[in-house]
């Protein structure tokens, strides 16, 4: 039976050095990267996670749902202005709001492509 040649996604995580189920990869990324270690600080910490139950508890809806006339618990808490841009705004409530998860997602992806936008 011939060998299949590698996908093109397999050749480039090989060239990152990632390997399929590494799990020390999202630590090594957070040690290269200062914007992904102060978020998983940010995490963390006690304060943190007081803000965002406070958050839920102030509203526990999706705000992005919401804006659309659906009704959809809120599951996470999202820095409106997120946390690579406005690192000092990180335990700013104002800086907050509630989101379910698809919509936090939705978020999350469409500011990294920002930021891969502007890096490259
Ligand atoms: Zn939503």
């Amino acid at each position: 039976m011939p060998i299949r040649p590698p996908t093109h996604a397999q050749l480039l995580r090989r060239a990152r050095g990632r390997r399929q189920g590494d799990r020390d990869y999202d630590q090594r990324r957070r040690e290269r990267d200062p914007a992904l270690a102060f978020a998983a600080r940010v995490y963390r910490s006690k304060r943190w996670q007081n803000l965002r139950a406070l958050q839920l508890r102030r509203e526990p809806l999706c705000e992005d749902c919401r804006r659309h006339g659906v009704v959809e618990p809120a599951t996470e808490v999202d820095h409106v202005l997120g946390l690579v841009l406005r690192p000092d705004l990180a335990y700013d409530l104002a800086n907050t709001q509630s989101l379910c998860d698809p919509c936090h997602a939705r978020k999350s992806a469409a500011e990294r492509r920002a930021r891969r936008g502007i890096r490259r």
